[in-house]
């Protein structure tokens, strides 16, 4: 079957794009559409669409007679072949990501799995157009009931049914224009083959109707560094040469906006982006509040690269992600060895280390998870400890070995507390190896009672992603509820604001390492809550930085105050930005 391997998603990076902000945009006479943004900065410009698609109409042609069958098969097969060479053709001038993205859609063209489909409807009888379209309807069927990853792969099969029909009808292959001016390419999927080959001078932005955060358009799109937003309803019915403002850090695509306010949007997106760029740190507000801002990583290497930020420590250490492909669980040493490069690249700075947060969306082989009707409810992070003490116990004497080794102790925090009781299990179990202890706030109960959890804990870090997903009941993976998971939903912040209040009030630290962390405005809310710290992606780190720099602490404590009293997402963020700019 097809030997296409979806492509390996950083989560870190992932999990910050997922940032979804349903705000109004301050252009709002003309009408805003929300999508999911993928990669931040604005773009203002007008609208170019792909070429038309050829018509892949199914019983126009009848059927072959049997004496002509095998004349059409060979048409079939040059048609295919020779759009799988000028793909490999464009792959071998492209670079990078492309190039990469390119070499696998001729791959695709290729395989025998849907060739040979194609080939045996030709010899009952079918034209070679009809059996291109039913081949790959076959396929495309097969690929969304898989779902996740591979469904994002349908795109591609479409795109190769499409210039394989439009050869055997000898029409110009589809794909996008060159435009001869900057442009924002609107489409309902980009084909894969189509986005590879982007000039990101003349296409300054992407928005799809269609698509996720890992589909191929999204890979392209953080390549070429252009914003993008997937996912955008309604976008169908904007036609081309439209000026359109998109927006890929809050994922919004302003249809004709006002061009001054437009003009003025790109602009502030462009200083932004400058101050960013600019902010060595450390995280102080302007009039020299201390917030240490921290990066989140999931490997050495990760590590390695948040050091070249001015991030001042690591907040959060996915420890799970580094055995995401592990069928047996690593020794005490192995471990110890992954730990310490940790440890060692940020060497005399502060590291959270997370005890794996195995279960849900991100199993590990050998952690033993029981079949689950509902696995984001069920025996996942701290709970797989109760069947499985040994894989705790060897995972905290591993993170002692490794600060052994690096002479940096690290803190060492649990997932998915719920009840102070597994606190003080877990903070016991810690402090018998030497380390310091504390756990994550993502479950509400947890939040409620963070100041019986304090009692046994040294620290609290709230993991807002959880956090919004279980007081919201909202699955946090699922696009379609993104206004629910949003990080800005005042219950969401009120708990939040409960457990950092608990600390202060024993004066132990409590950080936020979720993404809420990485929306720079909501950072500085979350600083007016008095949170200690900011753990946030490696990207995210100047850009939350830098605003924290431009504002007071007077100011932060005003916009938590106002995010407070407000009953949506999108109040509690105009707000914020009312009081911070
Ligand atoms: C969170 O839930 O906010 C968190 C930081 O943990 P993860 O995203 O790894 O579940
Ligand atoms: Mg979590």
């Amino acid at each position: 079957m097809f030997g296409f391997t979806p492509e390996r998603v950083d989560l870190s990076t992932l999990s910050c794009n997922l940032v979804h902000m349903t705000v109004t945009s301050p252009l709002t006479s003309h009408s805003v559409l929300h999508g999911v943004p993928v990669v931040p900065g604005v773009q203002y410009a007008p609208v170019i669409r792909p070429g038309k698609l050829p018509d892949v109409d199914n019983d126009a042609e009848g059927e072959i007679a049997e004496e002509k069958r095998a004349a059409e098969g060979e048409r079939f097969t040059a048609a295919a072949a020779a759009v799988a060479e000028r793909l490999r053709e464009r792959a071998a001038h492209a670079t990078g990501a492309a190039s990469e993205v390119l070499a696998a859609t001729a791959t695709l063209a290729t395989d025998r799995g849907w060739l040979g489909a194609a080939e045996k409807r030709i010899r009952d009888g079918a034209p070679a157009v009809r059996a291109v379209n039913g081949a790959i309807d076959q396929f495309v069927e097969m690929f969304t009931k898989l779902g996740g990853l591979m469904a994002e792969r349908v795109t591609d099969l479409r795109d190769i049914r499409d210039r394989v029909v439009a050869e055997l009808k000898g029409l110009p292959e589809p794909g996008v224009p060159v435009p001869d001016e900057p442009s924002i390419l609107c489409a309902e999927d980009l084909a894969p083959a189509d986005t590879a080959g982007l000039d990101p001078e003349l296409v300054v932005a992407l928005a799809t109707t269609l698509g996720g955060p890992t589909s191929h358009t999204a890979i392209i799109a953080r390549q070429l560094g252009i914003p993008c937003v997937v996912a955008v309803a309604g976008l169908d019915d904007v036609p081309a040469g439209t000026m359109v403002l998109v927006d890929g850090t809050r994922g919004i695509v302003t249809v004709s906006p006002d061009e001054g306010p437009a003009r003025e949007a790109v602009a502030e997106a462009k200083r932004v982006a400058e101050a960013a760029a600019n902010w060595s740190g450390p995280g102080t507000t302007a009039d020299g509040h201390a917030v240490a801002v921290l990066a989140n990583v999931q490997d050495g290497a990760a590590a390695r690269s948040a050091r070249q930020t001015p991030a001042e420590g690591v907040g959060l250490f996915r420890t799970e992600l580094c055995f995401l492909n592990t069928d047996t669980e690593p020794t005490v040493d192995e471990q110890a060895t992954i730990y310490a490069e940790v440890l060692d690249a940020f060497a005399g700075n502060k590291v959270v280390i997370r005890t794996l947060d195995a279960g849900s969306d991100k199993p590990l082989k050998f952690a033993g998870h029981p079949d689950e009707a509902n696995p984001a409810l069920g025996v996942r992070g701290i709970r797989i400890a109760a069947n499985n003490p040994g894989l705790l116990a060897n995972q905290l004497e591993a993170i002692a070995k490794a600060a052994e080794r690096s002479g940096n102790p690290p803190w060492v925090m649990a997932p998915m507390i719920a009840t102070a009781e597994e606190a003080k299990n877990f903070a016991d179990k810690a402090r018998s190896h030497g380390l310091t202890p504390g756990v994550m706030i993502e479950v509400p109960a947890a939040a409620l009672l963070a100041d019986r959890v304090l009692e046994h804990v040294d620290f609290l870090s709230i993991g807002t992603n959880d956090l919004a997903q279980y007081t919201m009941a909202a699955d946090r993976m699922s696009a379609e509820l993104a206004t629910l998971t949003d990080p800005w939903q005042p219950a969401v912040l009120a708990l939040v604001a409960m457990a950092v209040k608990a600390g202060a009030a024993v004066g132990k630290p409590v950080g936020v390492c979720g993404e809420a962390a990485a929306d720079p405005l909501l950072a500085c809310v979350l600083t007016g809550f008095g949170v200690t710290s900011l753990s946030a992606a490696a990207a995210a780190v100047q850009g939350v930085g830098a605003k924290l720099a431009q504002v007071t602490l007077q100011q932060c404590r005003d916009a938590a105050e106002a995010v407070l009293g407000t009953a949506s997402a999108a109040e509690g963020r105009a707000a914020a930005l009312a009081v911070l700019g």
